[in-house]
């Protein structure tokens, strides 16, 4: 990977480190992979078992050809993975973005699969995705992108197969197409086909807000652990998308302070915190965080390395990598996005003492009440918001707890923590199954 003479070594805490000057893979399935193998052994599982639940179970490729308001016609590629059902139906996202390729998918089924294991939610593991650029498209024809996606991935999904919801650039009306699409196919309509629908074709209350709510709850029971107070907490958030700016939102009716926040066009700052309400409205108007009068302009690397109490990475994978990771200067990072930051990165902030509430805890809400507005799907009733939000909150503290637990008895940090408990849950499903025929 690195040559001798370009990589400088140091000793801290008794660990050896590399600096600099070497390439880190920012390829999310090896990275994804690579965690996987040091849970793994520690977990001491066998070659057999390994193989058995690593590989996804199965990966379609296809081609999407949509008819442009100009009158082309443009190919699309798109994904869609289902890394594990040994524990339910496939489940995950489904991802609009210029920066989808096979391998980030993969990565992301598999994170699913482990994902919805930490939460204890009967599903399996899957992730889809369309390489384009949905901000330089017409909503027309986002729309017949969507449709010939999902007829192009139909013979997969289904609501006992594989139930995709919304990701990177998707939103509720993509998934009412997909679910109008799958059903008149089917000849019925099959609400329970995806979740992230909009509330008046059965979604879930709660589930828009669902993934940002499961964060706040896990960024309160850190703070209860590490004992300092989420009020007057100084918050740093990367993406102001559904998790970053409702998370946002949340922190700030909690009296955080929510100091700096970037989105894919600039980053914004105020020492004194920033006005959250006047923001949302703001980025509503322009389409960006940039611009808002309550603030000064900052650099991405800027923000990453403010002082603060809480960091919120709410954007894309790598975020935070071996190049940056030293800068961090928070007590805690919480993993609203799917896969930020790298195993290097993690490595250094674990030297750091940075507690990092990891992705597939962190943001396992979103999924969560996926679970449920797919529960209320199947009994054909709908449950208010409290009983939604009640019950989200009992899962994100438990989890929380028991992945701490973990941590503490096998002495790892939490991410090794919850990629132990994610693990044994799955390899104990396939085994108490047994290998078919
Ligand atoms: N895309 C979300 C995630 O990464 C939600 C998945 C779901 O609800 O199925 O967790």
């Amino acid at each position: 990977m690195t040559s001798p003479e370009l990589t400088e070594s140091v000793r801290q805490n008794g660990k050896e480190r590399s600096l600099s000057n070497h390439t880190e893979s920012t390829n999310p399935y090896e990275l994804a992979l690579q965690n996987f193998e040091a849970a793994a052994d520690l977990l001491e599982l066998n070659e057999s078992d390994r193989a058995e639940i690593r590989a996804p179970e199965r990966t379609l490729i296809v081609n999407v050809p949509v008819r442009m308001n100009d009158g082309s016609i443009r190919s699309f590629e798109g994904y869609r993975v289902q890394h594990s059902t040994a524990r339910g139906p496939a489940k995950g996202g489904i991802r609009f973005h210029p920066g989808v390729t096979l391998d980030e998918v993969r990565a992301l089924a598999m994170w699913m699969t482990w994902k919805c294991a930490v939460v204890n939610v009967p599903f399996g593991g899957g992730k889809g995705g369309v390489t384009c650029n949905p901000k330089e498209m017409r909503p027309e024809e986002i729309e017949r992108l969507t449709r010939r996606y999902t007829s192009a991935i139909l013979p997969i999904i289904g609501p006992d197969k594989d139930i995709p919801a919304p990701d990177v650039y998707t939103n509720a009306q993509v998934m009412a197409w997909i679910m109008d699409t799958y059903s008149m196919t089917r000849g019925h309509l099959v609400p329970g086909v995806v979740t992230g629908k909009p509330i008046s074709l059965g979604g879930s209350l709660g589930r828009s807000e669902a993934t940002a709510r499961g964060v706040f709850h896990t960024i309160e029971a850190a703070c209860q652990h590490l004992r300092f107070s989420l009020k007057g907490a100084r918050v740093v958030i990367q993406g102001f998308g559904n998790a970053g700016s409702i998370a946002a939102n949340l922190i700030d009716s909690a009296q955080a302070e929510v100091i700096a926040v970037s989105d894919s066009k600039g980053c914004v700052y105020n020492a004194h915190g920033l006005h959250i309400p006047k923001l949302m409205t703001h980025k509503e108007k322009t389409g960006s965080v940039v611009g808002f009068s309550g603030a000064e302009p900052i650099t991405p690397e800027e923000l990453l390395a403010l002082p603060c109490d809480i960091l919120i990475p709410a954007a894309l994978e790598n975020a935070i990598t071996h190049t940056n990771a030293e800068k961090v200067r928070a007590k805690v990072v919480a993993e609203a996005a799917n896969g930020p930051l790298t195993p290097e990165a993690d490595a250094v902030l674990d030297e750091l003492g940075v507690f990092v509430i990891p992705d597939i805890l962190c943001n396992a809400g979103g999924v969560t009440v996926s679970y449920y507005e797919w529960v209320q799907n199947h009994q054909h009733i709908s449950w208010d918001l409290n009983e939604v939000n009640s019950r989200l909150e009992a899962v994100m503290s438990r989890s929380f707890h028991e992945v701490l637990e973990t941590s503490q008895e096998r002495k790892t940090n939490m991410r090794t923590a919850a990629n132990i408990l994610a693990i044994r849950r799955v390899v104990d499903a396939a085994k108490l199954r047994g290998l078919y025929p």
